[in-house]
């Protein structure tokens, strides 16, 4: 069975290692030494100010919206994930859905300006595929209408925007250590921002407010990880470079293979390094797409349609105008693409899509 990713799992002896710490110390959670160690690492890694380390990706962003206080109208992406739109909601917030530009498929600011209206309070876009946004377009209208900007970077991990970590971009950017993602903790995620003062304030919100074992800076939840997670980290982290080189062989060896199939693939920013965190391809037609899946499912292999449907469809907010969105996401596919993929298993994958275009 081939799955559309597979999480990496590093030698168990090495995090062993790390357990055998954490039993002599009996420090499982709260603030322990492990979170604090992968808070300094992943700052240091990504070569970023600040960073919280918190339970996951989707907490991030609702504590991201806490932090600064939006009210009424969030303008955000209908391409992303289901989280990005629930942590609006979930915050009583209303999201705006403004469409994505059809070839990097991140929001296009062309289009947020006539969204903006007296009630928005901020701008939540998404780094699709790790891809950066127009950060310096979003932030000229943030300034200029005095919006926040948050970044959902849950697929960025490690991608520079002009040699800067993108997440230095926007009043805050949250990211996913989720199993599933380029970097992993099985559980987690968190902020960076290059306020100390949000930073601060989102300390407290992690952990209920509290200040002291009987006093609150303010209303709070329990956004916390524990030392179990943050061990994961440390050792995932060590391997990040050689974990990044393969998946960018990968990539490019699928690259390859597909050339001549004419399939669109999303237009990287050209001041971006990127950090193969997916394989998305763009079909012609859905009906085209459909029949390289059902292809592939016959050999145990799984791609994903990610995203789809768009988040406008959610049973919960208001349909949007936005061609471009429903179009690629009928027609987007995510190939397989992990650490122990083989570049033979992209050779089995490539010919068995080729072969839906011989057959006609
Ligand atoms: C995975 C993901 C999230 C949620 O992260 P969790 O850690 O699973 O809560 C949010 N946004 C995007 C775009 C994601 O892909």
């Amino acid at each position: 069975m081939i799955p559309v990713t597979k999480p990496y799992l590093p030698p168990l002896s090495e995090y062993q290692e790390y357990l055998e710490g954490i039993w002599k110390r009996q420090w499982l959670t709260n603030n322990g030494p492990l979170v604090n160690e992968l808070e300094l690492k992943v700052s240091d890694y990504l070569n970023v100010n600040n960073f919280l380390f918190m339970s996951n990706g989707t907490i991030a962003l609702q504590i991201a919206i806490k932090a600064l206080g939006l009210k009424g109208e969030i303008i955000t992406t209908p391409f992303s994930y289901v989280a990005t739109t629930s942590s609006i909601v979930w915050e009583g917030c209303k999201p705006i859905f403004v469409d994505i530009d059809p070839k990097t498929l991140n929001i296009d600011p062309k289009k947020i300006e006539e969204a903006i209206s007296e009630n928005t309070s901020a701008i939540l876009a998404t780094h699709v595929y790790g891809n950066p946004c127009d950060v310096e377009a979003i932030q000229k209208l943030a300034t200029k209408y005095k919006l926040k900007v948050i970044y959902d970077g849950a697929h960025a991990f490690g991608v520079t925007f002009k040699k800067k970590s993108i997440f230095c971009f926007g009043d805050i950017s949250t990211v996913s250590f989720h199993a599933t993602k380029l970097f992993h903790t099985i559980e987690g995620g968190g902020v960076f921002s290059c306020s100390s003062e949000l930073i601060q304030t989102m300390a407290y919100q992690r952990n209920f407010g509290h200040d002291g074992p009987e006093a609150f800076q303010g209303l709070g939840i329990n956004g916390k990880n524990s030392e179990f997670h943050a061990a994961m980290g440390l050792v995932i982290l060590k391997k990040m470079d050689s974990i990044v080189a393969k998946r960018k062989e990968l990539s490019e060896y699928y690259d390859n293979r597909l050339a001549d199939l004419g399939l669109q693939k999303p237009q990287i920013n050209n001041q971006t390094e990127y950090n193969y965190g997916y394989y998305p391809v763009i079909f012609s037609s859905e009906e085209q797409m459909l029949r390289c899946i059902k292809k592939l499912n016959r050999s145990e292999i799984f791609p994903r349609r990610y995203f789809h449907p768009s988040l406008d469809q959610l049973p919960y907010v208001d349909k949007a105008e936005i061609p471009n969105t429903e179009s690629i996401s009928r027609r987007i596919l995510c190939l397989p693409l992990y650490y122990e993929l083989s570049f033979e298993e992209v050779d089995l994958i490539c010919r068995l899509i080729k072969s839906v275009w011989d057959n006609g």
